[in-house]
């Protein structure tokens, strides 16, 4: 497809996708590739973007970065899960928490004992199996090696890119800055040849990497990829986001409490807390949204609260000719799971794995294309989930949600949870059975029965395991120190409230 090799990566944007992706690229392929990133300092990158999956704990360790030094350099808390307020109903509560309840049998998951437990009168909570469940409920953290509890970070996103440029630079990424005015295809092939600056200055390539945000400047504007717009199942497509001072100490774990037309998340760092609302614009104007917020955030608030706009959809290719596009300029999903920058790293990752060293090929592009799509449908399906499976009829986003049609592929899990209890991973994907069960269940979807091998297991003995279960959980829990203390000891930053 084109021969040349390459040897010159230019990054076009200095958000969280452009550092992740300057960083890796310099660190993974050291002196076979000079990395060059243009950003604008008259452009704000989009500043939110502070809950992270634990998927990011092993990209720090690819890229070198201690966990202590990070934490202190971006304010950042522990993140044990998600608690979902009002989703299944008003009044309603349940926690999707990175861990893993009970323990499995051969032929089937814990949640078949469990669902079996709970009809027979013998089950507690769910969640009072899981550690990471109770330790979030509890507020309790501590880093334990070998074994310790799953879990991920909230950072503030402005410090993150600052701290990434920090690490990219002393690995040789050269930042330039400047406003790019023009994309420069090659008349031949229509590869990026070149990126102009406002300045004049050309700034040329092998590759070009897309993390301009949501304007897309290469994967969209010069390319004309297209989009796949997802608006129909997933209606939100605004957000007001806010900060405010913190008011207690930070609880490991996110809260997302659904509001009439979409939802509020509250992130707690080590000096303020994160705030937004994620709304859709056909049932809430932007003036009703801010003072929904606003009645909503707790403590004082840090600035003036800010709209943003967003298409919820992905680029029909995220690898184009010689450009890939990260993070924004790819497409969006609300970040109710918090998965997009997750969706950065696995990209890179798949980038290196399939990394154009003597020349760009089709067959790479549309291998990485096929994973990538693959990795996005999931995620789709599990944040539709959130919306469709819930008993909340009270306005017309929530009637709406209820008695939409979903993807077949959705359909399809929820009618085989809901008849058997059975759930399976699909092939790469990110979110693991564990996931579904507690969001399907928390969202009020019980299975209608259990595996039968479960009856094998006479009554006295699945109350003695169930119990043992929780006793053991519940020791574990106890030997933790509370959050915030730990917080002190490990990694405080120097700002504090
Ligand atoms: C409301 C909301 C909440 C979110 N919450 C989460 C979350 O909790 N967890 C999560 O994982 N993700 C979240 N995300 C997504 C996350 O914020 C992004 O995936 C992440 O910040 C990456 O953004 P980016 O680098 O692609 O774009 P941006 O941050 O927008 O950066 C764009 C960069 O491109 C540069 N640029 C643009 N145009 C030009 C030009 N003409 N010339 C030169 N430079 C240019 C800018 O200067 C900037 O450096 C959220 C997103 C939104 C909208």
């Amino acid at each position: 497809m084109n021969e040349q090799e390459v040897k010159n990566i230019v990054v076009a944007g200095g958000g969280t996708a452009g550092w992740i992706a300057a960083t890796a690229l310099k660190k993974g392929l050291g002196d076979r590739v000079n990395v060059t990133l243009v950003e604008s300092d008259d452009i704000p990158t989009v500043g939110v973007g502070e809950a992270t999956i634990p998927p990011l704990l092993v990209l720090h360790q690819i890229l070198g970065i201690s966990e202590r030094e990070f934490m202190s350099a971006t304010n950042a808390t522990f993140k044990l899960g998600i608690a979902f307020e009002n989703w299944k109903d008003l009044n309603t509560k349940y926690i999707h928490s990175f861990g893993v309840a009970g323990k499995d049998c051969w032929a089937c998951g814990f949640s078949h004992f469990w669902i079996k437990g709970m009809q027979e009168g013998l089950a507690d909570e769910y969640g009072d199996y899981c550690l990471e469940h109770l330790a979030a409920r509890e507020n309790k953290f501590a880093v334990v090696a070998n074994n310790g509890l799953n879990y991920a970070y909230h950072l503030d996103a402005g410090l993150y890119a600052k701290f990434l440029r920090g690490t990219s630079e002393e690995c040789g990424v050269v930042r330039k800055e400047g406003k790019i005015k023009t994309v420069n295809l090659s008349k031949t092939n229509g590869f990026i040849e070149s990126l102009t600056l406002e300045s004049q200055e050309n700034i040329s390539g092998d590759f070009f990497i897309d993390c301009t945000g949501f304007r897309a400047l290469l994967i969209g504007d010069a390319l004309h990829t297209g989009f796949e717009d997802w608006s129909h199942w997933l209606l939100c497509d605004s957000a007001v986001a806010v900060q405010t001072e913190s008011v207690r100490p930070p609880v490991p774990y996110t809260r997302s409490i659904a509001h009439e037309a979409g939802w509020q998340w509250q992130i707690p760092l080590q000096n303020r807390t994160g705030n937004g609302l994620v709304y859709c614009s056909r049932y809430m104007d932007d003036e009703t949204a801010k003072n929904t917020l606003l009645k909503h955030v707790e403590g004082k608030t840090l600035n003036d609260p800010r709209i943003i706009k967003f298409k919820t959809g992905t680029r029909l290719k995220h690898w184009s000719k010689n450009c890939l596009a990260l993070g924004l300029s790819s497409g969006f999903l609300e970040p109710l799971e918090s998965t997009s920058i997750h969706l950065i790293q696995k990209s890179v990752i798949r980038f290196m794995q399939l990394f154009p060293g003597n020349g760009v090929k089709q067959v790479d592009i549309d291998e990485f294309n096929r994973q990538t799509k693959k990795d996005v449908d999931y995620i789709r399906d599990f944040i539709i989930l959130h919306y469709c499976v819930t008993e909340r009829d009270d306005s017309q986003f929530w009637r709406y949600c209820k008695n939409m049609s979903v993807p077949d592929t959705l359909k399809h899990r929820l009618s085989l949870f809901e008849e058997t209890g059975r759930i399976f991973r699909g092939e790469d994907e990110l979110f693991a059975s564990e996931s579904w069960i507690q969001v399907m269940m928390g969202q009020g979807l019980i299975p209608k029965t259990y595996h039968p091998i479960v009856d094998l297991m006479p009554r006295q003995e699945l109350q003695q395991f169930l119990n043992r279960l929780k006793e053991i959980t519940r020791s574990k829990l106890n030997q933790l120190p509370m959050h915030e203390e730990f917080i002190d000891k490990y990694c405080r930053s120097g700002e504090r409230n």
